[in-house]
């Protein structure tokens, strides 16, 4: 589903991705986990072009760019290649004066001209799979942190994308709240949703990663298991990154 060879991002004079290698399959959960700085949110953003990456390729299902430092790509080569993907973003990123409802209807009549009806049938029923079928008509104001995230996934979902993708999902929560969010992203997983995770939460890379993911410093240093890389890993930057993180 997912295909990255060789991408490379720079701002300024900082290589920020400096060589990404990676396949995601279809229906599986790979999970991104390191060092804060080390490139797992530009390479995020770079999937749903958020970022242009100065080289490298990326294919997700069945399209595919060649990214290339002076070559400016198509406004419709981008949308077409945004479709294929769902963002969750850290801070929710919800419209405010939209009710959670308006929240999932929004794109899939602005981008996808799906009509109202169309629209609000969808988001009642994805925000009833992410626990919020009473709260449709509240504003983000008045949800709670855990709240606004799930109304987030279901604002993601509502596009149809083959992949979603999270960036820190969690990590703007009280702890309290936390658990809520990642069933929800469990359950998505274990439905065979194809996903993409930045996370700091590495129960969750433990429990419901098909794969996990280490970069440090702009490159991916280790990629296996769960099981291969929290416990059978002999890679020193990863051992070291483990026990700081605990
Ligand atoms: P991580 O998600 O692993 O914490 P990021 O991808 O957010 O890492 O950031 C990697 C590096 O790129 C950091 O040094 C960050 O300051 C820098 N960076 C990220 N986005 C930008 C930007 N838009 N402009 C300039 N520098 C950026």
């Amino acid at each position: 589903m997912i295909n990255i060879k060789n991408l490379h991002k720079k701002f300024n004079d900082l290589e920020v991705l400096k060589g990404i290698d990676l396949t995601v399959d279809k229906g599986k959960t790979a999970v991104i986990i390191g060092p804060s700085g080390s490139g797992k949110t530009t390479l995020l953003r770079c999937l749903n072009l958020l970022e242009i990456p100065d080289r490298g390729t990326i294919s997700l299902g069945e399209n595919s760019i060649e990214f290339q430092e002076k070559k400016k790509l198509s406004s419709s080569e981008i949308i077409s290649f945004r479709k294929q993907t769902g963002m969750v973003f850290q801070n929710y990123n919800l419209f405010p004066h939209y009710t959670a409802l308006e929240n999932v209807m929004e794109g899939q009549v602005t981008v996808l001209k799906k009509t109202k009806a169309e629209a609000r049938t969808i988001a009642h029923r994805l925000l009833d799979k992410v626990g919020l079928k009473d709260k449709a008509d509240m504003y983000p104001h008045q949800l709670s942190g855990g709240q606004q995230q799930r109304v987030g996934i279901a604002r993601a979902m509502a596009m149809g994308p083959n992949v979603l993708l999270f960036d820190e999902p969690t990590s703007a929560l009280d702890p309290e709240l936390v658990g809520e969010v990642l069933k929800v992203m469990k359950e998505l997983s274990e439905e065979g949703m194809t996903m993409v995770v930045v996370t700091h939460e590495m129960q969750f890379a433990r429990d419901v990663a098909d794969e996990v993911i280490f970069m440090d410093n702009g490159v991916v240093v280790e990629r296996g298991t769960p099981d291969n890389v929290f416990n059978k890993t002999e890679n020193q930057r990863t051992l070291q990154f483990l026990n700081k993180v605990g």
